[in-house]
């Protein structure tokens, strides 16, 4: 059997329209955006600029207030590190959810270790954090609030409105990492109030290693203190020679799925409906893990009564998927966002995380159900 690819969270693949788009900048129109004397420079200058405004467009924000950066990793890590850096003599202390990806929770240690003080929440067991308990959180000395807009493993949105406005009314700056939702569903920095918003390229169908981060210039944090210092690109917020192709691609993939985000979603969320009803209907014990609504279209995440997760998975190794977060499944630990949903270790490693993609059919659906059920009744017998 030719494996079925459903592990759309961990990565998606480059649309051969964002390639095409690619092409030129690395060949003929090859050089660095920052040489301001040829038309080399400037070509390349204006892709970028063209590039900016199309992910300024797929998030609500103005192109300015748009900096390109190496994927989402990096925005958070720019966005938390940088926000408390700036506004250290307000206060230090920084709240966030016990379900955020690890690049915002090992950034919010590093700034526990070094004297900041970090409120984690915990969610409800739909894996939804509430906007009362953000509010009951805050103190006179918190500088930054950071919630994501959708979660990597369940898939379920976040109440981001509601908690980006209660810190908007504070004065405290808010982050929000958007790299699930951004291109899936529709995210607008204005609607949420954030000041901070990070997003990568290669989850919508853009390139790896590119992403950006919305900074706006009129919030608490207008100007983050670089990550790495050098030739002041990117309001002098980024430096290094700008990655053309990588921002051209990333710029073409969120205009593609900004266009094409709601028929997308209708095709993807129907199909995601029709794997989850043909488990539950081939495998007795099959259960959702997360809220179902609200939450991304193409993804589902179910436990699996009385199985071995470690069996589980390795008899499906042709359906590409995983229990986990990609970059927590090479330390084996149980998923913490299924332990903080309340789930045991043995039923968080007995969980799969379906992240359907763009080229996903209704065939790859049914042989994905009629392969897990074929796996869990050998296990179970
Ligand atoms: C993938 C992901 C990241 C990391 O993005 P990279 O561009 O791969 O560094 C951060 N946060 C969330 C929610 C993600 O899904």
């Amino acid at each position: 059997m030719t494996p079925v690819y459903f592990d759309g969270h961990a990565t998606t693949p480059c649309d051969p329209r964002v390639v095409a788009a690619m092409l030129p900048y690395f060949t003929e129109r090859f050089g660095n955006a920052s040489s301001a004397q040829h038309p080399f420079g400037w070509a390349a200058r204006e892709a970028v600029e063209h590039a900016r405004g199309e992910v300024a467009a797929l998030i609500g924000a103005r192109p300015r207030d748009i900096v390109f950066t190496s994927g989402a990793t990096e925005s958070n890590n720019l966005a938390i590190s940088g926000a408390a850096r700036v506004l250290r003599e307000r206060g230090r202390h920084v709240v966030t959810v016990a379900t955020e990806h690890t690049a915002v929770l090992d950034v919010c240690a590093a700034l526990e270790a070094d004297g900041c003080e970090i409120t984690r929440l915990g969610v409800d067991a739909g894996g939804l954090v509430d906007p009362g308990a953000v509010e009951a959180a805050l103190r006179a000395d918190t500088v930054l609030v950071s919630v994501m807009a959708a979660n990597n493993e369940i898939g379920v949105l976040q109440p981001v409105a509601a908690i980006g406005a209660l810190a908007r009314a504070r004065g405290i700056a808010f982050h929000c990492d958007a790299a699930q939702a951004a291109g899936k569903v529709p995210v607008d920095v204005e609607a949420i109030e954030a000041d901070l918003l990070s997003l990568s390229a290669h989850k919508f169908y853009g390139p790896k290693g590119v992403g950006a981060l919305y900074v706006r210039r009129r919030g608490p944090v207008a100007d983050l203190p670089p990550l790495h210092h050098g030739g002041g690109h990117e309001r002098g917020m980024r430096s290094g020679t700008l990655n053309v192709p990588g921002i051209v691609g990333c710029g073409a993939a969120a205009a593609i799925a900004y266009a094409e985000m709601a028929g997308d979603a209708a095709t993807l969320g129907a199909l995601r409906d029709r794997l989850c009803t043909g488990l539950q209907a081939r495998i007795p014990g099959v259960h959702v893990n997360g809220a179902r609504e609200p939450r991304l279209p193409h993804n589902l995440n179910v436990r699996i009564d009385g199985v071995d997760g470690r069996q589980l998975l390795m008899g499906l190794s042709d359906l590409s998927l995983s229990s986990g977060a990609a970059c927590c499944t090479a330390a084996a630990e149980p998923s913490h966002v299924l332990r903080a949903i309340g789930l045991s270790d043995d039923a968080a490693r007995a969980s799969l995380r379906f992240g359907l993609i763009r080229a996903t059919s209704a065939d790859d659906v049914d042989r994905a159900v009629a392969l897990v059920a074929g796996v869990v009744e050998t296990i179970r017998r």
